[in-house]
């Protein structure tokens, strides 16, 4: 029987368990995919440890890569052979094989291996929305990324430099510091040391044009004040708590703000903006203006020691879980 990590109750990474999954045939509308490597996600804290609630036992992951086995009545553009990734899967990726909607896969390009591909759907593609759609940054753009040397931030700073933006990034250490220099920042804040906003208008006078802040609770107050007027806060993540309420008049002092909670699912509902978000990533990848920097690998059966790992701020880049 093949396996899965699957948890029966949230809580620390110790809840996660490698067990044997009856895994059928694939289901009308469903392709069976054999994975090759697996994405590690900040977002799988959140189900894990119950911020995002689900019904349990559950299965975990989002985003896997690896070959198409078998597919179901009425699904006519992915075959058995094809290299597929893809990073808005239902929860289950955590996983040796699984079946899962056909319409959530992409065809990995050839120029692509399955560990970059696994690494790259759920942050390239999230990137490519936040940039593209959210706020479409222009050349000449002054724009923040907090935690710009992890898996969306090593991405987005890439992507942002190669869209002609000046590039502010915070982290918490030297060593991230260095690695995000390498990959498109112009300006780094140590943000565990530094005054986020005060740097900022050193830097830009007049503050940024948008802020992509993942971090949340920490730098949500520092995120509005590096902001130029009418500027915009994409809040887009959690990775040190959940933002408090706040009250809406703080817009209106700090310069007539803009902020936006946004999340992958609703720009990637139907399969053409999907697979839109999917090509624009794959052409971005391979035309080398970003590179996906897997910088840590862990057996599947490991999962909970990635989820420390990743908790406890050690990662760079991307993460893949092998099976
Ligand atoms: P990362 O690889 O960026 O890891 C999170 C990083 O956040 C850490 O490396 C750390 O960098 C920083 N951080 C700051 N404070 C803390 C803290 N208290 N505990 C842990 N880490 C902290 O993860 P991902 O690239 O997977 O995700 C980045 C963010 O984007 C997450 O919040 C995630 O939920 C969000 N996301 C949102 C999506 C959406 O559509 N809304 C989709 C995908 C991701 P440092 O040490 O430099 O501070």
């Amino acid at each position: 029987m093949p396996h899965a990590i699957r948890f029966h109750q949230t809580g620390g990474p110790e809840v996660l368990c490698w067990e044997e999954v009856a895994v059928g045939d694939p289901a009308p509308g469903e392709a069976r995919v054999r994975h090759e490597a697996i994405g590690l996600n900040f977002i799988d804290t959140y189900h894990r440890g119950g911020l995002y609630p689900l019904p349990l036992p559950s299965g975990l992951g989002r985003e896997g890569a690896g070959v198409v086995e078998a597919v179901g009545e009425g699904v006519t553009d992915i075959k058995p052979g094809d290299r597929v990734a893809y990073g808005t899967g239902p929860l289950g990726a955590y996983s040796e094989v699984r079946c899962m909607p056909a319409d959530r896969l992409h065809k990995l390009p050839d120029g692509i291996d399955f560990k970059t591909g696994a690494a790259m759907m759920l942050q390239g593609m999230t990137t490519a929305y936040l940039l593209l759609h959210t706020y479409p940054v222009q050349s000449g753009d002054k724009v923040l990324i907090h935690a710009a040397a992890g898996g969306v931030g090593l991405i987005a700073c890439q992507w942002a430099k190669a869209l002609g933006a000046t590039v502010i990034g915070t982290v918490s250490s030297e060593a991230k510091a260095e690695l995000a220099r390498k990959h498109g920042c112009d300006h780094v804040i140590l943000y565990t040391q530094e005054d986020v906003a005060s740097r900022v208008r050193e830097i830009t006078a007049e503050g940024v044009a948008v802020v992509y802040d993942g971090v949340g609770k920490d730098t949500f107050m520092a995120s509005l004040d590096s902001l130029r007027r009418r500027g915009l806060l994409v809040t887009f993540g959690n990775a040190s708590g959940a933002v408090p309420p706040f009250d809406p008049l703080l817009l209106s002092k700090k310069g007539s703000l803009y902020v936006t909670r946004p999340v992958l699912d609703h720009y990637s509902t139907t399969r053409a903006e999907l697979l839109a978000l999917g090509n624009a990533l794959f052409d971005v990848v391979l035309s080398g203006k970003v590179k996906i920097e897997v910088n840590q690998t862990y057996a599947l059966a490991d999962a909970a020691q990635a989820h420390r790992d990743l908790e406890a701020r050690k990662t760079t880049g991307s993460t893949v879980l092998l099976p």
